[in-house]
């Protein structure tokens, strides 16, 4: 039966009420959507809010002060998000990412975390629970993310020259604080880390052999540097296909420096082909999202900050579990409600990117990074 199409109150992005299955199925931790795919990742947006404006994501001349944010009341709550965390995992999630926005502004996160850190798979393992933030509060926060139980961090790095990272955060914040907050984290066990770069031609591809100088030679060669391809995510970065430096380009600059040879994935959907010194000086990572993309392995499901499902990076609609968690709907109904729609999914927009670009026609608009996290 076909989903119900409502437009949101803030006209935001476009959710369809999920349809509750009559006689709703148990979950058996092995779904599979329309290609196969199983479902082992949730990644939770906790706030559509941000102290950075990446041009990538969140540019200025959008998100200024006439931008109208979520309010809180949209905001799934600690309990909300703990509930539907709950019937991921028990579908088969095994890895909970929190984002954003911006992750470490939303308000007592660590209480999100701490009750996050409870959950158990059936067999009563625990899950691989760990967040993607700038970096700009993790100096202040990372002892109390730790003590709540979070077990890693990914930090999201641009450049090292400090002007380079001023304008691309655009809000004038200094490297060596995010730089100062990696340190932190990694006194506190909150590893192992990893360092999201995301390269863009022109303006920051010239950092790509500083950064993997870098963190070859400090933090003991401990943390793993992963190097993005600029994705035309959302309809407001002005996204160009000539800004994008496809990750073989950056393998061979690192290589002509630092040679490199291939890794094996280590786990399937893993999005980073992994590279690793052959002088022993650690390992970094390529996500080519543009050039090569991994949709065929992609295990991975979207919770927006006000709870809209979302099964691709580049959906043009969610699906409102809100409105599921906020009727009058029991863990069984919600949980078949759930099951039903990844079996019914079949996303791969990075595969059948190139004849989307030249559909400029339909008219609707894609879900921003900021409202998803990455
Ligand atoms: N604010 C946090 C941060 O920056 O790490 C978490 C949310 S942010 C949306 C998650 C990741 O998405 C970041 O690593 C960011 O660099 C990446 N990202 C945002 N826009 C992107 C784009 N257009 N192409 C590639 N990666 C992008
Ligand atoms: Fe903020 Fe992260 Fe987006 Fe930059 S990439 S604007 S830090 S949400
Ligand atoms: Fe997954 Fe969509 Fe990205 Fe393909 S384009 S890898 S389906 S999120």
């Amino acid at each position: 039966m076909g989903e119900k199409v409502i437009p949101l109150a803030d006209h935001r992005y476009a959710a369809s009420i999920p349809r509750i299955p009559i006689q709703p199925a148990a979950p058996t931790g092995l779904l599979g959507d329309r290609l196969g795919r199983p479902l082992t990742d949730l990644r939770i947006s906790v706030t559509d809010r941000c102290n950075f404006r990446c041009s990538y994501c969140m540019p200025k001349e959008v998100f200024d002060k006439q931008y109208n944010f979520l309010p809180h009341s949209s905001l799934l709550s600690f309990e909300e998000i703990t509930r539907t965390a709950r019937l991921f995992v028990a579908h088969g999630v095994r890895k909970l990412r929190l984002t954003g926005g911006e992750p470490l502004l939303r308000k007592n996160i660590e209480a999100l975390i701490a009750m996050l850190a409870e959950l158990r798979t059936p067999d009563g393992a625990p899950l691989d629970l760990t967040l993607t933030t700038n970096g700009s509060l993790l100096q202040r926060k990372a002892q109390a993310l730790k003590d709540a139980g979070l077990q890693r961090v990914t930090v999201s790095l641009d450049a090292l020259d400090d002007g380079i990272f001023r304008r691309m955060n655009d809000v004038d914040f200094p490297v060596a604080e995010v730089l100062d907050g990696i340190a932190q984290a990694q006194r506190v066990g909150l590893g192992p880390i990893k360092v999201n770069m995301v390269v863009k031609r022109g303006t920051n591809d010239h950092e790509i052999v500083p950064m993997a100088r870098y963190f070859r030679e400090n933090f003991g060669g401990g943390i793993v540097l992963r190097f993005i391809e600029y994705m035309d995510v959302g309809a407001t970065n002005g996204w160009r296909m000539d800004e994008v430096l496809p990750s073989a380009q950056v393998v061979e600059r690192i290589s002509a420096e630092f040679p490199l040879e291939p890794l094996e994935a280590q786990l399937p959907g893993e999005t980073a082909q992994r590279w690793r010194y052959r002088d022993g000086g650690g390992e970094v990572g390529v996500i080519s999202s543009v050039t090569q993309a991994f949709c065929r392995d992609c295990n991975r499901a979207r919770l927006s900050t006000e709870g809209k499902l979302f099964l691709c990076l580049f959906a043009h609609q969610g699906h409102d579990l809100r409105a599921l968690l906020r009727g009058n709907f029991d863990d069984a109904q919600i949980s078949a409600a759930i099951g039903e729609i990844w079996t019914g999914r079949d996303d791969r927009y990075s595969e059948l990117r190139s004849a989307l670009h030249a559909d400029t026609g339909s008219g609707q608009r894609r879900v921003e990074m900021h409202y998803i996290g990455g």
